[in-house]
């Protein structure tokens, strides 16, 4: 499986590969906590139309809907990021449940090996599973403490040779103040890596932001918020802020 396939472009596409971010957040709808059913039906209802259209899609997905390892008071780190890996994985379950009630194949890689839950994370077996039309979820963060589900993003779109990081937010892009608290915030339409970087702006952390700059690969970010904009962003609508 070691090479990766010359496929098509999808009609109308601008990526035939994406890796999408999705925080814990993302999946718990105005609760703020927890998975909410409907967001998880709406995302999976969008991972169908792209995935039928041809797109080979791979997401990592966060668990700060449930447990953040940093924030946990009085706790060992590494003991404390276990179990927020372990969250990780609890989302990727909810999401692949969705997603195979929506009739998306979907399989979930964790990096932390539990072989009664899900399969271990392997990026040939991952390309492999992608190139054969299934939707794969990256569970368990790196499987390190210390780390977060953005730098394992990033680590795992060059793993997957994947030609963009999608980053999915509550926001319709990156702005120069945050926009839910300054109304004159304004919105970048493009940035560079070292901008982000200099600049302190709030996309991914900065070890995720450096993995991106040395390794060329573009970052989208975008609102995930309005049905439709995964898509919208692979056919390269002007959705978001793209940083490269
Ligand atoms: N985590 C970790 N190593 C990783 C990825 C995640 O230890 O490689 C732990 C860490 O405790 C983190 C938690 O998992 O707080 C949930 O991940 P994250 O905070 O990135 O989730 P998100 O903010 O995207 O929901």
């Amino acid at each position: 499986f070691a090479c990766v396939k010359e496929v098509p472009m999808p009609e109308g596409y601008q990526y035939k590969r994406a890796l999408l971010k999705l925080s814990g957040e993302a999946l718990a709808g105005a609760e703020g906590h927890g998975v909410d059913p409907e967001v998880l039906a709406s995302i999976a209802r969008q991972v169908k139309k792209i995935t039928d259209d041809g797109v080979q899609l791979a997401i990592v997905v966060g668990g700060g809907n449930l447990f953040r390892g940093g924030q946990a008071k009085n706790m060992d780190r590494n003991q404390a990021d276990n179990i927020g890996m372990l969250a990780t994985v609890m989302n990727a379950l909810h999401l692949q449940d969705a997603f195979e009630a929506a009739g998306v194949p979907t399989r979930v890689m964790s990096a932390i090996a539990m072989p009664e839950v899900c399969e271990t994370y392997i990026p040939r077996t991952s390309i492999y599973q992608l190139e054969k039309g299934r939707v794969v979820i990256c569970a368990a963060g790196t499987g390190n403490s210390f780390f977060t589900t953005d730098t394992t993003a990033a680590l795992r779109a060059c793993q997957l040779k994947a030609e963009v990081l999608m980053k999915a937010t509550k926001v319709d892009g990156v702005y120069d103040s945050d926009p839910m608290k300054n109304p004159d915030a304004v919105k970048f339409d493009e940035l560079s890596y070292i901008e982000v970087l200099n600049r302190g702006l709030h996309v991914m952390d900065s070890t995720a932001t450096s993995m991106c700059m040395d390794n060329h690969m573009p970052i989208l970010v975008f609102n995930m918020g309005v049905e439709g904009n995964i898509e919208r962003a692979l056919r390269g609508e002007a959705v978001g802020t793209v940083v490269r």
